[in-house]
């Protein structure tokens, strides 16, 4: 399989297929998700965010991925979801990252500009071989069950990203992935569907601006919108919250089953069973299997 990470996205962008990214804090979501990547012969990227990230470490995250990518000579990709400083940016650089986000999607256009433009030069000055990627629009800031919208975030259609606003941003921050706001949220409502998707505005944006296109929170969306949004040319797809989700319903489900049993991996392989489903179900979607 092809292991260079440019190269795959173009070829998803060919292919009409999207890349699932997937969320870990430790390392029974990673042997979950890399085990179900290999089965279904696709590439796939790890994330961590900052809380994920202090939590199983910069450097100890990027050496199991880079292990396991070795070990079994698949594509499995490191990235920084949503790091929201240059400190956290700069651990991400040296610990080995293969992509990093600079998340200044709450920052006014003028400012999240200079400051996405000031981190795909820092990253680059340190090792060009990093993708970055930007964000323009706020979609919310958690993957968490929701029961209302967060706070600011652009949901109606006058407040999603507009091509003008994508345009601009992509041609002066020069950063390699975009991610805009089209009706996605991060979190996923506790009883319904998220919102639709603006297809209509993925398609527009993603024809101007030509580089490759990533949808945050993925979880909760419906089929029907992800098959329409990979079409309309989203190549990296982000599901946590249905990790999330999927972790604590798999660890609960063996605590019952076994009221007695202390051991973590007899009890933690209930949260691998359960995220492996999603996964399956989710990159059978993307990638059209
Ligand atoms: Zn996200």
């Amino acid at each position: 399989m092809d292991m260079d990470i440019r190269s795959i996205l173009q070829e998803s962008e060919q292919k009409k297929i999207a890349i699932g990214h997937f969320n870990i804090s430790d390392s029974v979501a990673l042997h979950a998700i890399v085990a179900v990547a290999r089965k279904l012969n696709v590439p796939v990227f790890i994330g961590t965010s900052e809380g994920e990230a202090g939590f199983i470490g910069y450097k100890q995250a990027a050496a199991l991925v880079k292990s396991m990518r070795e070990e079994f000579n698949h594509p499995i990709f490191l990235n920084a979801d949503h790091s929201h400083s240059i400190e956290t940016v700069k651990q991400a650089v040296e610990a080995g990252y293969d992509s990093i986000i600079f998340d200044g999607s709450k920052l006014l256009l003028e400012d999240n500009i200079k400051a996405t433009k000031y981190a795909v030069e820092f990253i680059k000055s340190k090792n060009p071989d990093i993708l970055v990627e930007g964000e323009l629009g706020y979609i919310g800031s958690s993957s968490v069950l929701l029961d209302d919208i967060p706070e600011g975030a652009a949901i109606e259609e006058k407040d999603l990203t507009t091509i003008e606003e994508a345009t601009r941003f992509v041609q002066e921050t020069k950063v390699d992935l975009f991610s805009p706001a089209v009706g996605n949220l991060h979190g996923m409502f506790k009883h319904i569907s998220n919102p639709r998707l603006n297809i209509e505005r993925i398609k527009q944006i993603k024809e101007t601006i030509t580089i490759p296109m990533v949808l945050h929170g993925g979880s909760g969306i419906q089929d029907e919108d992800f098959v329409a949004a990979i079409e309309a040319g989203v190549n990296v797809i982000h599901i946590n919250t249905e990790i999330r989700r999927a972790w604590r319903a798999g660890l609960e489900a063996r605590l019952q089953e076994k009221p007695d049993e202390v051991a973590p991996y007899k009890l933690l392989d209930g949260s691998l069973e359960k995220i492996s489903e999603v996964v399956y179900n989710r990159l059978t979607l993307f990638s059209r299997q």
